[in-house]
């Protein structure tokens, strides 16, 4: 059978199998990533899928190509969409990047330790990341032994599609997008009474921790002192919430609508609720590897470009969901990933459901412009938000520039761009996106990143 008719009798079957299969294939999917029967796991216990040579129509492969092979790695949530997209519909082969290797990534610590060892020594030389891993792993900070690898940030993945899960026995304490003071008091007497509120994330210091902390502190919970945050593989945080151990979870799409499906809890907010297209995920590869193969980058972005193009087009969403949810990427049931891929919702605990294609996961465009372009103002959030929390010194403000034209090349994006034919118009003609608002009425000024640190009532800086 080929990959689409494999996916599609397997959807049948699930359809078939009844909610109590659905719910145990839920359990084990998503992002708990338990290897594959018969795959053979790679460095620590990652799945590489087969690299696919896909035969395309329209070829506009790159002149001079330094290699057709890469090997990228990804967490199976919405954010990997546009680079499974690309490989699976042609794109990357469309210009040249024929031999591209999506790989599955068992969690965000082994891909970031897989691109330690790049794909020579069986890891990989890229691919999705959280904000500022790029960085981290750049300034040996979360690398092993402190080594520094350069890393360079090439393109946006996506916005939005993440959120925050609250456990249901939270219902009906108002513990939704604000918190009155009742909901702030409810949060804090939960320390009080030495049961303090836990919520957790996959990976530290990065986008969902970052979402939660921010949500919490715009409330006037100290995400350092009123509560408990933790990082805990995904799977474990639901089957906590289940018992009643866990509190909190700061999540992506497909969790939400599992979560609230299955009465394990509620959405508090949708991380589009708290910056709307707000910069969530990011490709980046190792620098030695781009510097090495100019042309290769180039076609890979252009390819990645199309893709994301395509991601967005509401009439491509369905095909895009048997593709992602089948066996060989994020092995979930399609139904599960139907909903968010439509902007839908379903909050919980009274909150009404929220429909808009523009509230989800998005690839190309949002509301304020272009997705896929890296804009160097958002990595200094990024930054400057890890300065407010203690996770950078305060000093690396004073180099930021120097530091995000290091990392952050979006002129490579650009040429790229070009390549694939995208509009002088949908190209930015800024490296910011300029002034951001938050859902409490904060402003991040990126020409002012001190102001806005100034701003902020909770901070550890
Ligand atoms: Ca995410």
């Amino acid at each position: 059978m080929t990959k689409f008719s494999e996916q599609f009798s397997r959807r049948k079957f699930i359809v078939t199998a009844g909610a109590s299969a659905v719910s145990s294939i839920l359990l084990k999917g998503c992002l708990g990533n338990p290897p594959e029967p018969g795959a053979t796991a790679g460095a620590d216990g990652e799945i590489p899928a087969a690299t696919s040579v896909v035969a395309v129509a329209n070829e506009k492969r790159v002149e001079g190509i330094e290699s057709t092979k890469i090997t990228l790695g990804y967490i199976p949530i919405v954010e990997a969409a546009s680079l499974i997209i690309a490989q699976e519909k042609g794109f990357f082969a469309k210009y040249g990047m024929t031999e591209v290797t999506i790989a599955k990534q068992a969690n965000w610590g082994s891909a970031r330790d897989n691109v330690e060892i790049g794909s020579a020594g069986g890891g990989i030389d890229g691919g999705q990341w959280q904000m500022p891993m790029p960085y981290l792993i750049s300034k040996g900070l979360i690398t092993k032994n402190s080594i520094q690898i350069p890393m360079y940030v090439l393109a946006q993945l996506n916005t939005q599609g993440n959120g925050i899960a609250i456990a249901a026995k939270h219902q009906g304490k108002g513990l939704g997008l604000k918190l009155d003071q009742a909901a702030q008091d409810y949060i804090k007497g939960l320390k009080q009474a030495g049961t303090p509120f836990k919520a957790a994330y996959t990976f530290p210091k990065v986008n969902q921790d970052l979402w939660i902390r921010y949500w919490l502190a715009a409330n006037g919970i100290n995400p350092d002192a009123d509560v408990e945050l933790l990082t805990v593989p995904a799977a474990q945080t639901v089957a906590n919430m289940k018992t009643g151990s866990m509190d909190g979870f700061s999540t992506g799409d497909p969790w939400p609508l599992r979560i609230v499906k299955e009465k394990i809890g509620f959405m508090a907010a949708l991380t589009a609720e708290i910056w709307k297209a707000h910069p969530e995920e990011y490709l980046a590869i190792r620098g030695d590897w781009v510097d090495k193969h100019p042309k290769a980058t180039e076609a890979l972005l252009a390819g990645l470009i199309e893709a994301q193009q395509w991601c967005d087009k509401p009439e491509n969403r369905a095909e895009l969901v048997a593709i992602v949810s089948g066996k060989s990427f994020f092995d979930v049931p399609a139904q599960v990933l139907t909903p968010p891929y439509a902007g839908k919702y379903a909050m919980g605990d009274g909150k009404p459901d929220i429909s808009d294609f523009k509230m989800g996961p998005l690839y190309w465009k949002d509301d304020i412009g272009n997705v896929s372009y890296p804009y160097k103002s958002h990595d200094l959030w990024f930054i400057t938000e890890s300065v407010r929390w203690g996770f950078l010194p305060t000093k690396t403000l004073s180099d930021k520039k120097t530091l995000i034209d290091k990392v952050n090349r979006a002129d490579i994006w650009k040429k790229a761009a070009k390549l694939a034919g995208v509009a002088d118009t949908d190209i930015p003609k800024s490296t910011s996106r300029g002034p951001e608002k938050f859902f409490d009425g904060i402003e991040f000024n990126p020409e002012n990143p001190e102001a806005y640190l100034k701003s902020l009532a909770i901070k550890k800086v």
